[in-house]
């Protein structure tokens, strides 16, 4: 045989494996890999393989859960292949229409699928080598139910507590081991470890019912009643307990003391009589309580218009923005449109900042929509969030929640609804994908042939352009609800009153006698200060030491009432210092003031108002949060101070004034959308003033009163605002005049961070010319130990253009990523940054 090349590729296919067909599936792996990965597809497997299931694949000699995202194809290979190890799900949990999201969001914000992966899916429907596992505390009811595999693991958890993928592949002395954690995971007996997460605390009710030898007779009815004779409150909470008792002939003990208006004393003393039993039962959070649904009340007049409005926009827009200012009622108009889609069996996605999920919106739509909603949320446990995500699949059902339930696997979405659409807290900021919820929702609507409806007081300058062109649909609605008047805005002018004598701490003398006035009549307050903690500065002006962060380039926040000092970006804390650490001056100066300060101060002027406050070290959990809410809501307190948790989606209906102690600090952000935020913050605060026939009142505290932002807000004059600021971000070119990348460069090495960030720089100045900037540090150069180098991308509204520099972005990303020395570099993409 001649020496042929030939024979020379058919000795190299020789030595590394002959030529061969394989079966082949793609794996998307929850970890930030560039492409999906390729698996070989066992004889056994092939039949049972479908898109969008679970399958237990090895990498670099560890095991993890991917999503199969595409059919079974042969193809003739030379090289190795690892085979998948097993198929975890029966049915799929990602569908296709979701798997085009994700790859729409990859290639859009440059981000990878298995980033997505990760924040698409509920922590238990993720297993990685490093995921912790735990279980539950009374398991020995399931024993006879358990596999040895399965006995084993959950013997090894009760002892030790939690136990790693590891742990247990060394437990059952084998590698393949999430089928059995899945299965103990499905039967509720284990559940994924998740640091952030609360511990799963099952909700428990009392239930009462006539004791179980009884409960069928009638005879048992009349007894009961000649029991009851001699008390009317124990007569009236037999009538109740009649009333709401279900088909198990069972009723919620709080609903029938609530309805009895009797105490619980009540219930205490029948369950001693022997009328009823008291049990308590462990209820999903998915079942809604029952309670009676309310009648709608009928559309007023003008919302009748706007609802005819909104239908003819549609008929030439997918996409709708509504205007409509606080107290307009736009509520009642989503629900007209989530009643129609839900009769016909349909989906609605209806989208809320995380904050307005935990009030009284969704209290609202519970009462109209009773069991068809689904309330997705950070607060549920990690088998109720699985439950929620499959209970997604099932159309006539109202899905709401916070941004990320934009990765439910809908079946049958005919309309989203993104309430508040201005708001920042729908773009993710960190860690990848920075997705803008809003905006992919519009995307997702695409993918269903679904509508979007936009709603927002304050809409965005996006959202208001795409209106003002023509891309979406318009309708505003600048009249409230019922003959309410816009409040009364006044400005002072915090120059002034320092010069006259007329401030009192941080208040003015006009802000406290309106407060005085306005307690004196019964009604209430809020103060609105976007800075929580006592004060933003600690320093001793004898030797010009502060107390900084170790990990950031920051001063840290005065917290009196915790008695430390704390970094508001890392979390870093430490005791509050007597004296300086420098040089013992005992005197250290307090500079700056926030939420905490106020509360105190306000307490020494006015002793006798009730005051309380509402900030993220007051309200951190959800309880703490509802608690302040139902004091003021129920008049146990006088003056709510507050950061702008305040400023969402609460109604009170006696607040008749709202102060805003420094509106300076909203318009000195280093940022493009600084004014426009300020905007939308004190409209959105002013909204809070007045209610039903008597008109509210704002009082704005500045140093700057001339600032033309005043003048929009005290007019309400939205036209004016938004065209001066669409004339602002023309002259500076930002967005949305223009597209926008903001990339950073982090290293806990500054010298590696600048260098890194200047080759980078050079290497896309090269492809895509003026429209990178130049190489900068940011203003705080330093976060969580790490050093910052930025460039910002400016790029023509030109989807090509858009699509090129991505893929340049990327592609350089890659390449010092991969270049000795800047293995460690961390380059963030984020794209349209908020
Ligand atoms: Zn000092
Ligand atoms: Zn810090």
């Amino acid at each position: 045989m001649p020496f042929t090349w030939q024979l020379i590729l058919y000795l190299r296919a020789q030595i590394k494996g002959l030529k061969r067909f394989e079966h082949i599936v793609d794996v998307v792996l929850p970890l930030a890999l560039p492409k999906t990965m390729s698996y070989r597809v066992g004889e056994d497997f092939r039949s049972q393989l479908e898109f969008g299931k679970r399958v237990e694949v090895p990498l670099k000699n560890k095991l993890y859960s991917g999503i199969v995202v595409g059919p079974v194809y042969s193809k003739e290979i030379d090289y190795p292949i690892k085979p998948i190890v097993s198929i975890l799900d029966e049915q799929p949990i990602v569908t296709k229409k979701q798997y085009d999201l994700w790859k729409w969001i990859a290639s859009y914000y440059c981000c990878t699928l298995g980033e997505i992966m990760s924040v698409a899916l509920p922590g238990n429907l993720k297993l990685y080598s490093e995921t912790k596992i735990t279980g539950v505390e009374d398991y020995e009811d399931h024993i006879a139910d358990l596999t040895d595999d399965e006995y084993m693991i959950m013997e090894a958890v009760s002892i030790q507590g939690e136990l790693s993928i590891f742990n247990v592949q060394e437990i059952l002395n084998k590698k393949s081991v999430y089928p059995a954690i899945h299965t103990l995971i499905d039967k509720r007996l284990l559940f994924v470890k998740e640091e952030l997460v609360e511990k799963f605390k099952p909700k428990k009710h009392a239930f009462i019912r006539f004791p179980t030898q009884y409960a069928e007779q009638e005879a048992w009815l009349t007894e009961v009643f000649d029991k009851v004779d001699k008390s009317d409150h124990q007569r009236r909470a037999l009538l109740a307990f009649i009333q709401h008792k279900n088909k198990n002939n069972e009723a919620l003990k709080s609903l029938v003391v609530k309805t009895a208006a009797v105490t619980g004393s009540v219930i205490k003393a029948m369950v001693k009589k022997g009328i009823f039993e008291e049990e308590k039962k462990i209820v999903s959070r998915l079942e809604a309580e029952e309670m009676d649904l309310e009648m709608l009340s009928p559309l007023s007049v003008l919302q009748q218009t706007k609802l005819t409005e909104l239908k003819q926009a549609y008929e030439n827009h997918d996409t709708v923005l509504l205007h409509g200012i606080t107290g307009s009622g736009k509520t009642r108009l989503y629900i007209e449109f989530i009643e129609e889609i839900l009769e016909n069996g349909r989906q609605v996605l209806y989208l809320l900042p995380e904050i307005a999920l935990t009030t009284q919106i969704v209290e609202r739509l519970r009462k109209v929509f009773g069991d068809k909603i689904l309330v997705y949320h950070s607060k549920l446990n990690a088998h109720e969030r699985v439950e929620l995500y499959k209970a997604a699949k099932t159309g006539g059902k109202l899905i709401l929640g916070a941004r990320s339930s934009i990765f439910m696997p809908f079946s049958a979405l005919d309309f989203i609804i993104v309430d508040e659409e201005h708001d920042a807290s729908y773009k993710q900021q960190d860690p990848a994908p920075r997705y803008n919820a809003r905006d992919t929702a519009i995307v997702l609507a695409n993918i269903f042939q679904a509508k979007v409806l936009l709603g927002s007081a304050t809409p965005s300058l996006e959202s208001w352009i795409n209106a003002k062109e023509g891309k979406y649909g318009f309708v505003s609605i600048l009249q409230r609800y019922g003959e309410t008047l816009l409040p009364e805005i006044q400005l002072v002018n915090l120059k002034d009153a320092y010069k006259k004598n007329k401030m009192r701490s941080y208040f003015s003398k006009d802000l406290l006698t309106a407060m005085s006035d306005e307690i004196v009549m019964g009604r209430q307050i809020i103060l609105f200060q976007n800075r929580r903690g006592f004060a933003p500065v600690l320093q001793c002006d004898v030797c010009a030491w502060k107390a900084e962060c170790r990990n950031c380039d920051t001063t840290l926040t005065i917290h009196k009432y915790f008695d430390e000092v704390r970094c508001h970006y890392c979390g870093f804390r430490q005791n509050l210092p007597p004296s300086c650490p420098s040089c013992g001056n005992e005197h250290l100066r307090e500079a700056g003031f926030g939420t905490e300060k106020l509360e105190v101060e306000l307490k020494k002027l006015m002793p006798e108002a009730r005051i309380g406050r509402m900030d993220y070290d007051t309200a951190k959990t959800k309880n703490q949060y509802e608690k302040i809410i139902y004091e003021f809501s129920s008049h146990q307190l006088d003056i709510l101070i507050g950061t702008q948790m305040v400023t969402k989606g609460l109604d009170f209906e006696k607040v008749s004034l709202v102060g805003i102690l420094n509106a300076d600090k909203l318009l000195a952000f280093p940022d493009f959308r600084a004014t426009e935020r300020a905007f939308q913050l004190m409209t959105q605060v002013s909204g809070r003033a007045g209610r039903r026939h008597k008109r509210g009142k704002v009082i704005v505290q500045t140093f700057s009163p001339a600032h033309p932002i005043f003048t929009d807000v005290i007019n309400t004059d939205y036209e004016g605002f938004y065209k001066r600021e669409y004339e602002e971000r023309n002259k500076t070119v930002f967005p949305p005049i223009i597209r926008a990348i903001e990339i950073t460069i982090k290293h806990k090495k500054q010298h590696i961070a600048q260098e890194a960030g200047m080759l980078y720089r050079e290497l896309l100045y090269k492809e895509i010319g003026q429209r990178v900037s130049a190489l900068f540090t940011p203003s705080i150069p330093r976060l969580r130990t790490y050093y910052m180098q930025k460039v910002f991308i400016k790029m023509e509204r030109d989807a090509k253009v858009n699509a090129a520099v991505k893929k340049w972005v990327q592609y350089f990303r890659l390449k010092i990523q991969n270049s000795k020395g800047f293995k460690s570099v961390r380059i963030n993409i984020d794209v349209d940054p908020y």
